[in-house]
């Protein structure tokens, strides 16, 4: 029997990004679209172009750029939302336009205010709308899992006749479980008569803990399209985790019976990739993608590993792309075969960037003498956290003044846009917060710091601090990532990182 092929449908840029509260650049946007490209996926949501004009923006270089996947933009039920969706993705070579209204009782009288026939004269308008600019259109009934079954199924029947080929079942507060909603698939199948016309599709909310098992159990139950973002992100307790639902259809092909397209060994990196640009950590116990995923600690456990892996490991690390910890450089490794390392892993480097990595592979080599596969992870990863945000201002110098008999003073010297050096000093509660004072005398930009994370990149006294802040300015969160040996100076790469991200996007003042 030919195996079935699961349509895996992402959404890291448009739920997760908008459940970061966190504004992306379009570069990072398409940073990530690229790595989504090498994962294999099948459909990237890249945004919600009636949203504002930067979405509209990113989903059109996205849609430019990015070739192999489909390419959607989602819309509400509303002619514009739809207009400014194709406007987002006509560039595409697989343009899809995404449409969503809400199916819900409760919805429809408590958010939307309407009566259901409205509902679905709007959801068959938009559908119907959404069809004369392009042949591939998805709709959602939101809180499709609250919803009346009957007008459901009338509801899909509608958006079919009208030209929908997809028609995603929306578990949007999280509220089903498995058995239910493999049940519901299954009623969806046998009520909705023209249902073999159109792709059905799940996209499951993690509320009670379930998105990914009601998204495994909707496969099983025949479904071919499943939505999810990378590392689980999305609105409150986020979405599926994409890589644990690819992984449980490898891992368990005897009970799925179902293919993707999907090249697992790029998992990892796209998993570090999103965590990086979003600042959104990975819990240590996540599964496939966190630092503990496949480390054994009892050992028992060890024993069996190494005696036979198959004792304890239902995955092969290798298989998604993660990296091994042994010995790989040293201190006196040449630029080539640092460039051949780095190729393995995934990074083609023009001549500039490797002279500029390898005088930092240099340093960390001098102090730790070892240099692994993960130790050179961490060190691309920190230097695109800093790349894809336009340099306004450029820290120039630090010196901090600080002790338990001392106010702590801080100068700070900085490259204006004018290309002028400008020096201003200040005192704060602490280190960390004299450095903030002093840069915002400089900059002048008003904003309150909301977050302020401390990492070690590497492992061992000699590793680097990675910072991590979100400042809010006018109601936007941003997110400041800089890495140093120095955590004051890290702290100072990370306000300036999150300043010229504030100010590439909304302006300087
Ligand atoms: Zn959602």
């Amino acid at each position: 029997m030919s195996q079935d092929k699961v349509t895996i449908f992402d959404t890291t840029l448009r739920d997760g990004e908008q459940s970061a509260g966190i504004g992306l650049t379009t570069q990072e946007k398409l940073e990530i679209a690229r790595q989504l490209e090498r994962l294999g996926v099948d459909v990237i949501e890249a945004g919600f172009a009636a949203s504002s004009p930067g979405d509209l923006e990113a989903v059109q270089k996205i849609a430019a750029e990015i070739r192999k996947p489909i390419i959607t933009s989602l819309a509400r039920c509303y002619i514009p939302d739809v207009d400014a969706a194709w406007e987002g993705v006509k560039g595409a070579e697989k343009p899809r336009i995404h449409v969503f209204i809400s199916s819900s009782d409760n919805h429809i009288t408590n958010l939307l205010r309407k009566n259901p026939e409205e509902v679905m004269d709007t959801s068959v308008a938009s559908v119907e709308r959404a069809k004369s600019y392009c042949d591939d259109v998805e709709f959602s009934p939101m809180d499709a899992t609250r919803t009346d079954p009957e007008y459901l199924f009338k509801m899909l029947e509608a958006v079919i006749d009208a030209g929908a080929t997809t028609v995603n079942i929306a578990d949007t507060v999280g509220y089903t479980i498995p058995s239910e909603f493999a049940q519901r698939i299954e009623d969806i199948k046998q009520n909705v008569p023209n249902i073999d016309k159109a792709v059905i599709s799940v996209h499951c909310h993690n509320d009670l803990g379930l998105s990914v098992s009601n998204s495994l159990a909707a496969v099983r139950a025949g479904v071919r399209q499943v939505e999810g973002c990378i590392n689980g992100l999305g609105e409150r307790a986020g979405n599926a985790a994409l890589e644990e639902i690819i992984m449980a259809i490898e891992t368990r092909d005897d009970l799925f019976n179902v293919t993707t397209n999907i090249d697992t060994t790029q998992i990892y990196r796209t998993s570090r990739l999103v965590s990086d640009i979003t600042g959104f950590p990975v819990q240590p116990n996540k599964a496939i993608v966190g630092a503990n995923a496949f480390r054994h600690a009892s050992g028992i456990h060890q024993d069996g590993v190494i005696k036979d892996k198959s004792t304890y490991e239902i995955i092969d690390p290798r298989s998604v792309g993660w990296p091994s910890n042994s010995l790989v450089l040293g201190k006196l490794s040449g630029r080539a075969g640092l460039r051949s390392r780095l190729e393995e892993l995934g990074y083609q480097l023009e001549q500039e960037e490797l002279n500029e990595v390898f005088d930092a592979f240099k340093n960390l080599a001098d102090r730790k003498r070892e240099v692994t596969d993960q130790d050179l992870e961490s060190l691309m990863s920190s230097r695109r956290r800093i790349a894809d945000v336009p340099t306004i201002y450029e820290l120039e110098h630090v010196q901090v003044s600080t002790g338990d008999h001392e106010v702590p003073t801080a100068t700070v010297k900085l490259i204006d846009p004018d290309g002028q050096t400008i020096v201003d000093a200040a005192t704060g509660t602490g280190p960390v917060d004299a450095v903030y004072q002093a840069i915002n005398r400089l900059i002048g930009v008003d904003n309150k710091l909301t977050e302020f994370r401390v990492d070690a990149v590497t492992e061992g006294i000699d590793a680097l601090g990675d910072v991590t802040i979100r400042i809010e300015r006018d109601g936007d969160a941003f997110v400041g990532r800089g890495s140093d040996t120095d955590i004051i100076v890290a702290s100072a790469k990370a306000y300036m990182n999150a300043l010229n991200r504030a100010m590439a996007m909304q302006g300087p003042q």
